[in-house]
This record gives structure tokens, C-alpha cells and sequence, in this order.
């Protein structure tokens, strides 16, 4: 019976001969439709015979462990068959995307790597299969191992790539701080993505390469590559103008992803983000708990306190407003905002409208007023696409125009515009105010779902099912892979189990610990169960998710 598996569940096996690894099974599946059973290789390093610049610092090693996902997932590929019912015969890996993210799917330490994929046990409806189940692990999977994990079986200069290509973004983000930039976009990247739903370069004949205007122009060292030219975006007020289709959204959408890491021939391998930077975005519809709105938004109808604003319904303004404020809780210090998914009332208000609708009716102030003194006071730039709207012109520090995919920085030429047509707006505040420091309430998280105590599951990149409850996160860009959803799923349920979330800790607090029990210990720690499909995830994204739970309530 398909049941005789579970004696497979818990063990370790030695493979021996010249390719000696070990595979242990941490978890048989129920049923052949059911998840597919959790395995492990454990291979050492002597046998896999990587060397030593392979992983000879941490960019190197996570540039090392991706691309081992990868080579292994291809053999994963390579190795299924269908062999019966529901998922028989099937290898799968966490297999990683664009973005180089560290995951537990590889792990390359000291003395070993280790590999966590996922067997689908073959069965013929429910009888297990045991014959072919030994021709899976017993010679297949050695197959597997030996062409994905040792180091004289894969291209080298692949490898090299890998590690270095990782090593050198690293660098390039740790070069922006010193010299006051918040972005950097080399030379030659390749912005556009394939399609919509295709997150790889556009082809070489249709893309145009990015090249920098030469008063952006900066030079930055990289261990590798040399010295490596291309657009530094300043910290401050930025302004990405243009006309429509010209390319705005994919340069601020590059930027986006620039707090990630990029394989090689991505395109965006040397675009780079201070990894502080939170893209800001309308959300009507989603919750907000206890949120202080108020540097943007007062005297709501009815009197609603907007210092802990509360809804179960955000509008469009209300829910960017709180958006970036709870990104300011975070820590978040760069703002990119897309007017494409903004709320128009929240960003301008002009001359005409001030006149009709007196300050005392509306309740926004536009953030075009708070721009300059969430710069100048708490040292928060923001990066903005903003084709619609001239009145920006008076609070840039820098204006870049995309014209037919190439940016030129057209800084005095608006500020000439700007002396000229003055808006005679009236602004409408001066500080910026105050930002919220909530500590969540654990009473208002439940996890449990009918006889289940706790029930957290991911659907998706953008789904938590919490307990009754679900987040939604499709709204949350800057997460790019399932696995760092699920980590983010475990990350909640361990800071309650743990008491991280206790009623007295701020959200930053909170997340700080998440961060540094995962630097200490790894994703790991967050699950009782190993898990091979965790990957890091930020402090923002997890706020992110926090913040969408429904029921929560703060103090
Ligand atoms: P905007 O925001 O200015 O309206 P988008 O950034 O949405 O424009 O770009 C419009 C289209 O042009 C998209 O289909 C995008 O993929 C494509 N595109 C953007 N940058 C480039 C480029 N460098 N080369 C080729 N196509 C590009
Ligand atoms: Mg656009």
C-alpha cells in the first residue's frame, strides 16, 4: 500500500563510490495526489570540489547557491516522468526567477552543500510503485547529484559568472550611500522586460540599451568588472518626466527591482536601489489599522481621527496616504512613486481646485507639498513619475526626461519653466508631521481555522491565508517569489509564537528581531518543519503583510 512509504520518512541514506552523498527524507507524502514528498541531498564539499572563490564571501555564495538551484531544477526536469498517479515521477525544486535572492532550496556551507527538492512517490492509484521509486532515487537521482552539484560537471565560466555577477551588485549598492545616491543604472542595461507576465530581458533587436546623460554620469569600481559607468540618480526630489510610452514606468520599475540582485543576462545585473527604497502605490479596498494619516489627510467627514486612522475600506488617497506612512514606520527612506497607480487627489491640487474647494473642505494635502519637507526633515528622497503634472517642477532637485527610451536630465530647463508659469498655487503646509509607531496587538491575530490551532498558507506570490482571514499582497511589488511570501507566512506565526508581538513592541522593533533571528540562525528558524522553499524576504514586505490583516488592531 501506498502507507509501506512512511517507512522512508526520518532516515538517511549513504550513497557510496566515487559519488558519496547522503539523502534524507524529511517528509513522505499521504497520498500520491497530495504535496509531494520533501527530500534532501547532503553532498560534501570535498566531493563536490567547488573552490574556494566560489563562496569566498557571502554575495559569492548566494551568486553560487542560485545558480546550483537552477542546475539542479534543469536536472529535476530533465529526470521526471509521469509514472502514475497524481504526481508520480515527479522531481521539483524551488527554482529561482530573476531576482538572486538567498533561499533555503541550496545551501552552500563550509564542509557541505545541501539541496531540499521534493519527490513525487510513484503510485498506481494507491499502491505504491516500488520498483520505479528505486529507479528514482537509486539512479536517477545519483544522476542528478552528479550533474548538477559537482563542480567539474558544470560550465565554469557559467559559474564564475554567477558569483561574480552577484558580487558586483552587491558592491554597486554599497557604493550609493557615500556618494548620496539613492539608484544607479549602468550603461547598457536593459530595462524593458519581455511582456507583462515575462519577467526576462526584452530581446536585443527591440530593446533600446540605457545610456546615461552625461551630467548624471557617474563611474563606480566593481571587484570584477572594473569600473562601471552609467546614471546616478541623487538623493532628494526626482522627476522622471516624459511623454506617454516612452519608457518612465520601466525605468522606475528597474529601480523597483533594484533592491534585489539580478542573474547574469537579466539586463538589470547593474541596476542598483539603496535597499531602503519602497515603491509607494494607491490601494483602494484594503485595510488599514490604526494608521497616523494625518501629515496628508484632515478633517475627514464626520471627524474621523486621523492621527489612528482605521478602515476596513480604504480610498485611493487614504490607502497611499497610509501606505507611506507605514513604509516610514518601516524605515523605508526612499519613496517611488508611478503616477499610473496613484491616486491623483493625493498628488497634486491645483490653482483652479484651491479656489473652488476651499482648504477647509478637503481634507488632503497634496504630496507635492510634502515632498521637499519629507526630504529636508527626515532625509526621505522620492524618486516620481510624473508626466501629467508641471507643478512638480518647483520641488525637484533632479528632472530626467525618457525620450524614446533614453533619459536626458532636463533639471534647468523645468526650473526656467517653473519661474516663468508660476502655479500660484498656495502650499498648503510646511512640516511634515508626524508618523506612526504602532505596536500590533496579538489578540487580534488569530491563526486558528475550525479544529486547527494554527493554519498559515500561501497562495501564491500574493496570497496569505491566515487562519480565517486572508492578506492580500498583489498590490505589494516588490515582493518577487512565492517562497518569500511563505517565509513572511512563518515569520508572523514565529513572532507571535514568540512573543516578538506582544502589545508593546513597535512594528520596527518587531521587525528587527525577525531580521536579526534570521542573520543569526537563517529562514530556518522559522518553521519547526524544515522547509527547501523559503526564500529572505525585507522588514517591508513583512510590514506589508501585517498591515493587511484584517483584524488587526494596534496599541
Ligand atoms: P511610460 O511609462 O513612459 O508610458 P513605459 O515604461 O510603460 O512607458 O514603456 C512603454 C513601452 O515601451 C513598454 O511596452 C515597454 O516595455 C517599452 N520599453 C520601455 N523601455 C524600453 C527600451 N529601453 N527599449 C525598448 N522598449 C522599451
Ligand atoms: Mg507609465
Amino acid at each position: 500500500s501506498y502507507r509501506a512509504y512512511k517507512d522512508l520518512q526520518g532516515r538517511t541514506y549513504h550513497y557510496e563510490g566515487a559519488l558519496a552523498f547522503a539523502l534524507t527524507v524529511d517528509h513522505v507524502q499521504g497520498d500520491p495526489f497530495a504535496a509531494p514528498s520533501r527530500l534532501s541531498v547532503e553532498i560534501e564539499r570535498v566531493v563536490a570540489g567547488f573552490p574556494e572563490w566560489c563562496d569566498q564571501n557571502v554575495s559569492r555564495r548566494i551568486g553560487l547557491e542560485t545558480f546550483l538551484a537552477k542546475a539542479f531544477s534543469t536536472e529535476c526536469q530533465r529526470a521526471s516522468q509521469r509514472k502514475g498517479s497524481g504526481k508520480s515521477g515527479r522531481f521539483g525544486i524551488d527554482t529561482p526567477g530573476q531576482e538572486v535572492i538567498e533561499r533555503t532550496a541550496v545551501m552552500v556551507n563550509p564542509e557541505s552543500i545541501e539541496v531540499r527538492f521534493t519527490c513525487g512517490l510513484p503510485a498506481a492509484g494507491r499502491r505504491a510503485l516500488g520498483r520505479q521509486a528505486a529507479d528514482m532515487l537509486c539512479e536517477a537521482l545519483p544522476d542528478m547529484v552528479a550533474s548538477a552539484l559537482v563542480f567539474g560537471a558544470l560550465d565554469e565560466s557559467a559559474v564564475r559568472q554567477a558569483v561574480e555577477v552577484n558580487e558586483d551588485a552587491d558592491s554597486l549598492r554599497a557604493q550609493l550611500e557615500s556618494r548620496h545616491l539613492v539608484a544607479f543604472v549602468a550603461d547598457g542595461a536593459i530595462l524593458p522586460r519581455r511582456s507583462g507576465v515575462d519577467q526576462r530581458a526584452l530581446s536585443s533587436e527591440l530593446a533600446v540599451e540605457f545610456r546615461s546623460p552625461e551630467s548624471l554620469r557617474v563611474c563606480l569600481d566593481t571587484p570584477n568588472a572594473g569600473q562601471v559607468v552609467g546614471m546616478g540618480i541623487p538623493e532628494g526630489v526626482t522627476l522622471i518626466v516624459g511623454g506617454g510610452f516612452h519608457g518612465k514606468s520601466t525605468l522606475l520599475n528597474a529601480i523597483e527591482r533594484g533592491v534585489y540582485n539580478h542573474c547574469p543576462n537579466d539586463g538589470r545585473e547593474k541596476v542598483v536601489a539603496q535597499s531602503s527604497a519602497v515603491k509607494i502605490r494607491a490601494e483602494d479596498g484594503r485595510s488599514v489599522a490604526g494608521v497616523n494619516i494625518s501629515p496628508f489627510i484632515n478633517n475627514l467627514p464626520g471627524g474621523t481621527d486621523t492621527t489612528r486612522f482605521s478602515t476596513a475600506n480604504a480610498s485611493g488617497s487614504t490607502s497611499q496616504a497610509a501606505n507611506i506612512s507605514e513604509a516610514l514606520e518601516a524605515g523605508g527612506d526612499v519613496l517611488l512613486i508611478d503616477e499610473d497607480i496613484a491616486a491623483t487627489n493625493f498628488m497634486i491640487r491645483d490653482r483652479r481646485m484651491q479656489e473652488l474647494v476651499a482648504k477647509e473642505k478637503e481634507p488632503i494635502t497634496p504630496f507635492v507639498d510634502k515632498v521637499r519637507p519629507l526630504y529636508e526633515e527626515r532625509g526621505v528622497s522620492s524618486i516620481l513619475v510624473i508626466g501629467g503634472s508641471g507643478d512638480y517642477f518647483d520641488v525637484a532637485d533632479t528632472v530626467i526626461m525618457m525620450d524614446e527610451y533614453l533619459p536626458a536630465e532636463v533639471t534647468s530647463d523645468a526650473l526656467t519653466i517653473a519661474q516663468k508659469y508660476q502655479t500660484k498655487n498656495h502650499s498648503e503646509s510646511l512640516a511634515f508631521g508626524e508618523i506612526s509607531q504602532r505596536c500590533p496587538d496579538p489578540r487580534s491575530m488569530d491563526p486558528s481555522k475550525g479544529r486547527r490551532d494554527q493554519i498559515v498558507k500561501v497562495r501564491g506570490w500574493d496570497e496569505i491565508n491566515f487562519g480565517k482571514d486572508t492578506i492580500d499582497l498583489s498590490s505589494v511589488s516588490q515582493l518577487v517569489s512565492e517562497s518569500q511570501t511563505r517565509a513572511i507566512g512563518a515569520a508572523l506565526m514565529w513572532a507571535l509564537d514568540r512573543g516578538a508581538i506582544d502589545g508593546q513592541q513597535t512594528m520596527a522593533e518587531i521587525l528587527d528581531r525577525v531580521e536579526a533571528e534570521i542573520a543569526e540562525g537563517g529562514l530556518d528558524v522559522l518553521s519547526r518543519q524544515r522547509s527547501g522553499s523559503f526564500a529572505r524576504f525585507r522588514g517591508y514586505e513583512m510590514a506589508a503583510a501585517l498591515n493587511r490583516l484584517r483584524t488587526l488592531k494596534v496599541v
